[in-house]
Order: C-alpha cells, then sequence, then structure tokens
C-alpha cells in the first residue's frame, strides 16, 4: 500500500473511532418500538443511560400488564380480584385503584372501570359484534363501581359477576411507572408512546399531535406545544366496526351498555399524571364537552375536544399552544 493510502486508512479508523466513543459517550440515544398491553410501545430516549433504559421500558410495561393490570393474564392481580370476588393488591395497585375509584365517583359513574363483562360482549378486539340486547343488560346489571369496596389495600366485589377492566388507564399507569424509571437514570429527554397516551419527558416544549379522526396513524388535525406532561387521547376511530351502516366504538356509556354517541371523535386530557390522562380522557368523552371539562378543571388537568362537526373545544388549553394543521377544522366559538 502507498504511503499516503495508509495514512488515509489510519486517519479514516481515527475519526470513527473517536465518532464512535462521542456517541458512546455525549449522545447516547435509543429508538425502539415493541408491542405490550395489547397495543404499539415506541420510545425515543436521549442521554447516557438510553439504551439501558428502553430495556427498562420494556421489561416494566411487559411485567405490569401480565403481573398487575390484565384481566386475562392469569397471573395477574386483577385477574385474580375477578377470579375469587376479593383479594389483598399490593400497595402500589391499591394506590391506582383508590385513585381510579375517585374518578368514577366524581364523574358521576361516566367513568367505569368495572364494565368488563359489557365490553366482551362487544369483542371490539378480536370478533367485535353488535350483542343481544338481554345479553347487554344482564351484563350491565353486573356492572358498576358501587359494587367495589376497597378497605386499606383489600378490595371486594360485592357481584362476583362483575368484571374489573383497567383498559382505560392502564396504559396511562404504565407512563407513570415509565417515568420513574427515567427519573433514575441519566436519560435527559424521553417521548414514550404507549398506544394513545405519551409521556414528555424532560426540560423543553414538545410538539404533539392530535390524530385525525378520519386518517390513518401518523395523520394530524392539530400540533400542541406542551412542557413535561403525560398526554392521552380517547377516540371513536379507536377500535370500531360499522354495522348495516352505524359505527360502533369501544368507549361505553355505563348507563346503556352502548357506544358513547354524543358528537365527540375524541378527547385528549394533559396532566403530570399518567393515569389521570389516560383516565380523564376516557372519562371526559362520555361526559360530553361541558362536563368532561370541568372534570378535568377540578383535576387541574387541560383537555381538547373534538367533535363530528370538525370543531375544536378548549378547556384549560390557550390557542398560542395549539395550531390547527387541517384547515377542515376550526375552533368552536367559546
Ligand atoms: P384506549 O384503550 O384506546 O387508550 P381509552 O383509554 O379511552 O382508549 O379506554 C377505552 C377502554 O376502556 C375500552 O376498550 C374498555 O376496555 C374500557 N372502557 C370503555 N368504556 C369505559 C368507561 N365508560 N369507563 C371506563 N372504562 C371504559
Ligand atoms: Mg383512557
Amino acid at each position: 500500500m502507498k504511503k499516503a493510502a495508509v495514512i488515509i486508512a489510519v486517519i479514516s479508523a481515527a475519526v470513527a473511532a473517536a465518532l464512535l466513543i462521542y456517541d458512546g459517550v455525549f449522545m447516547k440515544t435509543a429508538n425502539v418500538g415493541f408491542f405490550a398491553m395489547n397495543t404499539y410501545v415506541s420510545a425515543e430516549l436521549k442521554g447516557a443511560d438510553s439504551q439501558k433504559c428502553a430495556q427498562k421500558i420494556s421489561d416494566i410495561t411487559a411485567r405490569l400488564d401480565t403481573e398487575v393490570l390484565s384481566r386475562t393474564s392469569e397471573n395477574s392481580e386483577i385477574h385474580s380480584v375477578n377470579q375469587n370476588g376479593s383479594g389483598v393488591l399490593g400497595s402500589e395497585l391499591g394506590g391506582w385503584i383508590a385513585e381510579l375509584l375517585q374518578v368514577c365517583k366524581k364523574s358521576g359513574g361516566a367513568f367505569d372501570f368495572t364494565l368488563g363483562g359489557v365490553s366482551d360482549l362487544w369483542s371490539f378486539g378480536s370478533n367485535p359484534r353488535v350483542p343481544d340486547g338481554q345479553a347487554l343488560a344482564d351484563a350491565l346489571s353486573h356492572s358498576g363501581y358501587e359494587k367495589l369496596t376497597l378497605s386499606g389495600n383489600n378490595l371486594t366485589l360485592s357481584d362476583r359477576a362483575a368484571v374489573i377492566d383497567l383498559g382505560a388507564a392502564g396504559k396511562g399507569i404504565a407512563l407513570d411507572k415509565i417515568k420513574e424509571a427515567v427519573e433514575k437514570s441519566r436519560v435527559s429527554h424521553a417521548v414514550v408512546s404507549v398506544g394513545g397516551s405519551v409521556l414528555l419527558y424532560g426540560d423543553k416544549t414538545f410538539t404533539v399531535g392530535i390524530r385525525d379522526p378520519e386518517g390513518g396513524a401518523g395523520r394530524y388535525i392539530a400540533k400542541l406545544s406542551v412542557e413535561q406532561s403525560c398526554v392521552s387521547t380517547s377516540g371513536s376511530y379507536e377500535q370500531s366496526f360499522e354495522k348495516d351502516g352505524r359505527k360502533y366504538h369501544h368507549i361505553l356509556d355505563p348507563e346503556t351498555g352502548y357506544p358513547v354517541d354524543n358528537g365527540l371523535v375524541s378527547v385528549t386530557v394533559i396532566s403530570e399524571s399518567g393515569l389521570l390522562s389516560d383516565a380523564l380522557s376516557t372519562a371526559c368523552y362520555v361526559l360530553g364537552i361541558e362536563r368532561g371539562s370541568k372534570l378535568a378543571a377540578e383535576y387541574g388537568c387541560r383537555a381538547v375536544f373534538i367533535t363530528q362537526d370538525k370543531k375544536i373545544y378548549l378547556s384549560g388549553v390557550s390557542r398560542d399552544v395549539i395550531e390547527i394543521t387541517d384547515n377542515s377544522y376550526t375552533f368552536a366559538e367559546q
């Protein structure tokens, strides 16, 4: 090899090594995506422990689902309570159930995490169908959060046929656990989405999109600028099907057992707490704009309501932090 070629080869190797070291020490990032909690989880992390933290996030979501929250996993705490009609909860789950029972009460029962039997009849996730009216009425008669008693960490179902289903809050709870892990790491910035719930972590302003209810994933109608927070969206476009020209979706009215039909297509809630952003997005969807806004405000949370007729209602959100990117949508005069 000629001398010049050797010099170039040595310099190239040195530059490559320097870049590797720089990336390893100063610019560590991780971008991962995987399925957990019946949904897609994605994490973008920046900072020293990124790779390690990404692995932790994967472990946390898997463990939380199979050991605590899932009602189908035979090893979970919730499965055990549903099977046995009672159980002594781990202290973390006990705290989450207490908080969720408060959302049930404050929402006047619009949020109700005992609708598992009713959801099963609709079977949105696997084999969606319109249930028989009598079967629906029966399942509804066995649901209702008043059938739960939490005393310390002892949870009892007064009706053995009631089925606890944390589908409306589990992804937000996962975000809270993920945030704890991120805080303990040397990750400086993180964007972690678990289905329709996103954790935005770090000292900066983040931009999040509000999904286009008519478009597929990745299409947005507006952009929201937010500081560190959790942002959850509940929409009628998730888990839905059409039958005889009617659309049915998975957010249910606990009074009727049928999908909520109140002119909304989605509600986005911004909160410091993942549990609250997730639970309140569902609760506010069921309650509608007026009562939903009040509930969100009671919890110190902000909300964006999108209607079928393409109007955007803001609750506690300044117009300065939201930009409409699809001109067929307009702000409602409030
Ligand atoms: P996603 O699961 O798509 O994030 P949500 O957070 O809005 O959406 O939760 C919807 C899920 O919550 C449903 O699939 C069902 O399991 C459950 N659910 C449906 N209606 C209610 C309700 N009124 N209160 C509490 N949970 C509900
Ligand atoms: Mg929810």
